[in-house]
């Protein structure tokens, strides 16, 4: 299968809740979308493995994904191991996403960070001639760094108004994270749903109203963006 844009990140969901609305507002223009999950989130206090796994593959579905996996690193544990860089590798050699989204380089969790040197370093080593895995050489044309989490200003933000509810739908797909079971009631909830549910809406408005619009996510990307049409540019300047 060949991908026009691959989302990578470490656990399930993160994807979800970092890039869904671009994911499934590219997916409506007709290209070809994944989501490669690093881990299985095995190391989640909530939900089984099992559970997690059918939840992905609801939101995948939600979200109009066309082809979602499991790199199988382990929770908890990911790191930019030789070993983990040549199966991403391999991955994308198959794949040949034009565009990959990884996670911003800098964050709380370490999965997170580790998440994208991994993605960038396997994407990397896919072009190399003399690598020992099977395909042919291949190196996505363009990295993107999902930065919802993070406070830094992004290169530029998507416009998710007419996505926000259905991501809202995907990324309530993860019941078992979000909705504790009855027995679980009295522990401390990390994340209820409602709450959830709030910073999920105030953090896509926060985005949207810096482009003029109701719900954003925002990207950085290394390179400068190169402009065409100076007149035809969006958002409004006074
Ligand atoms: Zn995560």
């Amino acid at each position: 299968m060949k991908l026009d844009l691959l989302a990578i990140a470490a656990h399930p969901d993160d994807v979800e809740l970092t890039c869904g609305g671009t994911l499934l507002k590219m997916a409506q223009k007709g290209y070809k979308t994944g989501i490669l999950d690093l881990t299985a989130g095995e190391m989640g206090t909530r939900g089984t493995p099992e559970t997690r796994a059918k939840e992905a593959t609801r939101a995948a579905k939600i979200l109009k994904v066309s082809w979602r996996a499991t790199l199988g690193v382990p929770d908890s544990d990911v790191q930019p191991t030789r070993q983990h860089k040549l199966q991403l590798a391999r991955v994308i050699r198959e794949l040949r996403p034009h565009t990959v989204i990884l996670p911003y380089w800098e964050a709380r969790h370490p999965d997170h960070y580790h998440a994208s040197t991994l993605g960038y370093e396997g994407c990397f080593l896919a072009g190399l001639k003399q690598l020992p895995i099977e395909g042919e050489p291949f190196r996505p044309f363009k990295i993107l760094y999902a930065t919802a989490f993070e406070g830094m200003p992004p290169t530029f933000i998507v416009d998710i108004t007419k996505q926000y509810e259905t991501r809202r739908r995907a990324i309530l797909a993860y019941g078992s994270q979000f909705r504790p079971a009855k027995s679980e009631k009295k522990q401390r909830v990390f994340l209820a749903i409602d709450e959830l549910d709030a910073r999920m809406d105030l953090m896509a408005r926060h985005h949207g109203q810096k482009i003029g619009v109701k719900y954003g996510e925002p990207f950085l990307q290394k390179e400068l963006m190169a402009v065409e049409d100076i007149v035809g540019l969006p958002v409004r300047s006074i």
